[in-house]
């Protein structure tokens, strides 16, 4: 229950990361953030939520002590967005680009995606955040080792280094639909992609 994960909004109530539990009631302790009551949205300081927290939440038992489990956590100070980069998977080009195909524009579900290196391996193209796009099958194997255009393909979007909100991570987004009313949409559909809607 300590190792669960908590989310952690800024003063403007912007969801900057996920902690644990362990470290989520730290921060209450300390006076650093509040939590969070997921049906009200009221925010409550340590003595309020161990003393009326949300019959609701998980409780987590402790020696001679019992209180729920914070969910959400709003940072009292900070207003700051960490940068934390994001690691070049497969999976995040994917999530970057919506699980979309770069060149046609369809959304054929992760099994018919691959990764195309915009400038071929073969001329020096690197594999990174900005020469690699998710690409359909067979705009792929169409395009093949050659240059996009010469093919008469040309991208949707250039290929940026994404940032998403650090600690969100998407499958604990996915498997916390309590967070989601806290997550903009747009960080969600970046996150989750075309899985936010399955
Ligand atoms: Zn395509």
């Amino acid at each position: 229950m300590l190792d669960r994960k908590t989310l952690v909004l800024n003063r403007s109530w912007m969801p900057i990361t996920t902690t644990s539990v362990r470290r989520a009631i730290c921060l209450m302790a300390r006076g650093v953030a509040g939590a969070v009551h997921p049906g009200t949205f009221e925010v409550a300081e340590w003595e309020a939520w161990i003393e009326r927290g949300p019959e609701e939440n998980d409780r987590l038992e402790a020696v001679g002590f019992s209180f729920p489990v914070p969910d959400v956590i709003v940072l009292m100070e900070f207003n700051g967005v960490p940068d934390v980069p994001v690691s070049f998977t497969r999976r995040n080009v994917y999530r970057r680009d919506g699980f979309q195909c770069m060149y046609c524009g369809i959304m054929p579900g992760v099994s018919d995606l691959t990764i195309d290196h915009v400038k071929p391996r073969s001329r020096g193209g690197t594999t990174s955040w900005t020469n690699c796009v998710t690409a359909c099958v067979r705009c792929n194997s169409h395009k093949a080792d050659r240059i996009a255009h010469s093919v008469g393909l040309s991208l949707l979007r250039e290929p940026v280094i994404p940032r998403w909100p650090g600690g969100l991570d998407p499958r604990s987004l996915r498997e916390r639909p309590v967070w989601h009313r806290f997550v903009p949409k747009a960080t969600l559909t970046a996150a989750l992609g075309s899985e936010a809607s399955a």
